[in-house]
């Protein structure tokens, strides 16, 4: 962490800040009195601002209640408990100046924050500013609003401007001499490079082999070299191998190499896993939610089947990157025995009208292959959509040939069933002419294409990802979830805090029209499915833990159906997030307000 950041944030600092509330600990006789006269302090406070306050809602009035709903959320003994951490006993320990050496900068950072936003001392300002109608009405008003919009909107574009895409002329220009270079490297015809099976047979396996194709830095080649030598899944397409930039240090492809190359840290904690993997990395307790191998089953009326277990290209931070052995493995489809099994699980259950093909990528399978398992699918009449999961739009666009597309498109039986794809396009600078090529051979045949976004920390720059949705709608695609980065140890360097999520929505996305930002923000809560972060109620802070990491209890999907048990969760710390924000060149000031997304 910068020492500038850290420095921001100290135990004098928050002393000064938060003096009203270490009072009323230090006055109280008990751990426990303090923690009833703080509730009933915040409670107070918030009643007399809500009561007297000429502060307007857009301010900050706002911020007040939400400060002290999280502060009494904080306070409670259910909370010390589900958490393991006490922030009464933290507060009344620091009331008493008694020392906690576990206490760092990002921990005082969020206790003077909330200290602060309860009184309607918040310091942050609106990301954006608009020219105010004050008194004006009718059309003279209208034209004074239209105007700020208008400028409104420039300052938006020129922060999304800040990411160059894969339709400028430029880029493709760039990319033209890439792939020129990687072609002849390969001794390939151009022919021979848009044959999705030629692309396959050359998929680039290790750090000789990647680096013939692009520059890499010493630290990436290490940590290639370390995942392959320790036979963790790797593999680039040639294709997107095109996309990557010849200089690494112009930053415009970092988001692209964070979805490949995996970083150290990530490598060494895979290898000390390797022989509980299984135990190790399933997050998402898929185990736990398999009735039958190749099935998960989280919610009543959909299914996921995963027939192939293997991708052209390797993600990092894959959801199942402990069953993943190697991009394209031969031994990849399941055994027709097994494959069968699932199948007849899926027929008794016609409760099922959805089911997610998914893996690996299905894409990835022979025509043959694939239609048999669609064919078997569509026979079973409470089948009522296929959903196929595939990142082949972005790693491979030329397996999306007019042949597999028009045959895709004649499973959908209007009224009857529907067939559609479900991508993960991650950044802007992924979308190339051939991608929306392909998407538009998907569309030609009627075929939906939804995006799902994984919110990770090299696509979170402020505005980032509404460029993203602005170029999927152009291009035929709908953005439909956005997902908040799991809380996998091996892939810290992806994880962002849910306040940023939180942040994006409401300040960048909000601005973008309704057809842009369809995209739902969710946490896939281990064992328990989506939890939908838009609305807070559907959560709880519980504590803020040492180094500043808050720590939520996502509630169950089904909390109002059936009763179920929540999943506790620790968030990353903002002031290490905002840290690494600014190492990379942004100004953490910019991103001020995410103090008070909770
Ligand atoms: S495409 Fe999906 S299944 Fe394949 S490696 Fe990437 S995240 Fe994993």
């Amino acid at each position: 962490m910068k020492k500038a950041m850290m420095e921001r944030y100290t135990l004098e600092r928050f002393r000064e800040a938060s003096g009203k509330i270490l009072a009323i600990v230090r006055e109280a006789q008990s751990v426990e009195a303090a923690r009833q006269a703080l509730f009933a302090h915040v409670s107070q406070e918030q009643y007399e601002m809500y009561g007297t306050t000429t502060i307007s809602l857009g301010a900050k009035l706002h911020i007040i209640r939400d400060c002290a709903r999280v502060w009494r959320s904080l306070l409670t003994a259910r909370s010390d408990e589900r958490a393991g951490f006490s922030n009464i006993q933290a507060l009344w320990d620091l009331s008493h100046e008694r020392f906690r050496p576990d206490l760092q900068p990002g921990f005082y950072a969020e206790m003077l924050h909330m200290a602060q936003g309860l009184e309607g001392k918040a310091e942050h300002l609106h990301a954006e500013t608009e020219r105010a109608s004050d008194s004006l009405k009718g059309r003279e008003a209208a034209i004074r609003r239209s105007d700020g919009l208008d400028l409104l909107w420039a300052s938006v574009e020129a922060k999304m401007s800040r990411y160059e895409d894969g339709l400028l002329e430029n880029t493709q220009q760039r990319r033209l001499a890439r792939r020129t270079k990687i072609r002849q490297g390969l001794g390939a015809t151009d022919k021979q490079f848009s044959d999705w099976r030629w692309q396959v047979a050359h998929i680039a396996r290790n750090e000789v082999e990647l680096g013939r194709m692009v520059t890499l830095l010493p630290k990436e080649r290490e940590a290639i070299k370390m995942a392959v030598g320790g036979r963790l899944p790797f593999g680039v397409t040639p294709y997107y191998a095109s996309l990557l930039d010849e200089e690494p240090e112009a930053g415009r492809d970092c988001a692209l190499r964070a979805q490949v190359i995996p970083p150290l840290e990530y490598v060494e904690k895979m290898l000390a896993h390797r022989s509980d993997r299984e135990c190790a990395f399933d997050f998402m307790l898929e185990r736990d939610t398999s009735p039958i191998d190749l099935i998960t089953r989280r919610y009543p009326a959909i299914a996921i089947l995963k027939p192939y277990n293997t991708c052209p290209q390797i993600c990092v931070y894959c959801q199942r990157n402990w069953e993943i052995d190697e991009a394209m493995a031969p031994d990849a489809l399941a055994a027709p025995e097994e494959l069968n099994a699932a199948m007849d699980y899926i027929e008794r259950h016609p409760a099922l009208r959805e089911i997610l093909v998914t893996g690996g990528d299905p894409l990835a399978l022979p025509d043959k292959t694939l239609l048999d398992i669609l064919h078997r699918l569509a026979a079973m009449p409470h089948v009522e959509v296929i959903r196929i999961g595939t990142r082949t739009p972005v790693t491979l666009p030329m397996r999306i040939t007019p042949r597999l597309a028009n045959a895709l498109g004649k499973f959908r039986e209007p009224g009857r069933r529907e067939l559609c794809i479900v991508t993960h396009i991650e950044h802007p600078y992924e979308i190339t002419p051939d991608l929306v090529a392909a998407v538009d051979r998907f569309k030609r045949q009627g075929i939906s294409i939804f995006n799902q976004h994984v919110y990770s920390f090299f696509v979170s720059r402020r505005f980032e990802a509404a460029k993203l949705r602005m170029l999927l709608r152009r291009s035929g695609i709908e953005p439909y979830y956005t997902f908040m980065t799991k809380g996998k140890e091996e892939t810290n360097a992806y994880r962002v805090p849910l306040a940023r999520l939180l942040q994006e929505q409401k300040e960048e996305a909000r601005l973008l029209p309704g057809s842009r930002r369809t995209d739902e923000p969710v946490y896939n809560v281990p064992g328990l499915g989506k939890n939908y972060l838009r609305a807070f109620q559907h959560r709880d802070l519980l504590a803020v833990m040492p180094d500043g990491a808050r720590v939520y209890d996502f509630h169950p999907w089904e909390k109002g159906i059936t009763e179920r048990a929540s999943y506790v969760g620790n968030d990353v710390p903002l002031l290490q997030y905002l840290s690494r924000l600014d190492e990379i060149g942004e100004n953490p000031d910019d991103y001020e307000s995410i103090w008070y997304y909770y």
